[in-house]
């Protein structure tokens, strides 16, 4: 009889149970080390011998019952569980989705295969060179000897091992692919990240992309550098660009010159040649050229004699023109961009402009 109306209240109570808390309670008041069917066997030792083995047999079969309830109520109870997380984070399918954001080439990735493709459809392929070089190569086979004046043009990043440095300009390159292609014909330009020891303004950077350009053969003049400059000048920036040359020196071209091309945003430098100067509204400088009319492009010339014979060519039969150009100024140049230093500096404000 007791054991009956044990079963009838445990199962009852267990009915009634709403969450895990409650189920964890029943499960000690019920099964647990101190519980009800614990206390319930301890009385048998108070039975008459004769009764001991049947009431133990049925604490037993109680003890299985109310454990297999209390399966299925917990199983009941994480159902329930999985059905009320579910309605809470009711999935809306007619929600628009999240645009996923869209890569894009880096601006100075831009430009340099623009100039690379122009150069490419006037006949020059790309040769790649090594960034760290050693002095011969960076200096002295371009005409530039140990203790030569002009090696203050640049402060250099000296390796730990003598004689070797990370590369000052793409130049080294030509005596690289002159050695490679001797006596052949070259048209190649070298494209690739260069380094000096320099303050870090607006203007320059400690790393920079060049592009070099060497064409060589046996009857290249400066017509042909001028011609080849023009045509990338107006593909480039667009118009009926035109140049402007002025003397220069470089160590390793005889003659050197500096190209200017009149300026994109007021062409006051082509305005100046043609006619007389117009008034043209207020008189602010332009911005871009601040008030010159000319923008400065590039340096070139025709290779010097000495480059020649160190890359392997007789100079007697073999003339060339270089040039060379930092694609992070002509960027400026073509999108009116202020601070070089904004290429390096990973602000999607400004990457996410092009
Ligand atoms: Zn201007």
């Amino acid at each position: 009889m007791e054991l009956d109306q044990l079963r009838q209240q445990a199962l009852a109570e267990l009915n009634a149970v709403e969450d895990e808390a409650g189920l964890r309670s029943w499960n000690s008041h019920y099964l647990g080390k101190s519980g009800a069917l614990t206390q319930a066997l301890k009385r048998v030792g108070q039975l008459p011998p004769e009764e001991r083995p049947g009431y133990g047999q049925q604490v037993n079969a109680l003890k299985e019952a109310l454990l297999a309830a209390y399966e299925r109520k917990k199983q009941q109870l994480h159902e329930q569980e999985i059905a009320r997380s579910l309605a809470a984070q009711a999935l809306d399918v007619t929600l628009p989705g999240r645009p996923v954001l869209r890569g894009r080439l880096h601006p100075a990735t831009q430009v340099m295969r623009d100039i690379l493709a122009i150069f490419a459809e006037l006949g020059f392929q790309v040769y790649r060179s090594r960034e760290v070089e050693d002095d011969l190569t960076n200096f002295e086979l371009l005409n530039m000897p140990p203790h030569h004046p002009a090696r203050d043009l640049w402060d250099t990043f000296h390796t730990t091992t003598p004689g070797i440095l990370l590369r000052t300009h793409t130049s080294p390159g030509q005596i690289h692919v002159m050695r490679q292609y001797c006596p052949r014909p070259i048209r190649v330009v070298l494209p690739g990240m260069c380094y000096r020891y320099e303050q870090i303004t607006a203007r320059s950077e400690i790393q920079f992309q060049q592009v070099e350009g060497l064409a060589i053969g046996e009857s290249i003049s400066l017509a042909d550098l001028i011609g080849t400059l023009q045509t990338f000048a107006q593909r480039f920036f667009g118009g009926q660009r035109r140049l402007r040359i002025r003397n220069s020196y470089f160590p390793f071209t005889e003659p050197s010159v500096e190209v200017d091309v009149d300026c994109i945003l007021c062409q006051a430098g082509s305005a100046a040649d043609t006619r007389a100067a117009e008034p043209s509204g207020p008189s602010s400088p332009c911005t871009l050229c601040k008030g010159t009319g000319w923008l400065e492009i590039l340096g070139a010339g025709m290779v010097h004699p000495v480059v020649l014979r160190n890359g392997g060519y007789d100079p007697d039969r073999f003339q060339g023109f270089a040039f060379g150009m930092g694609p992070q100024r002509m960027a400026m140049l073509k999108y009116a961009i202020h601070d070089i230093r904004l290429f390096w500096g990973n602000d999607l404000r400004f990457l996410e402009q092009f």
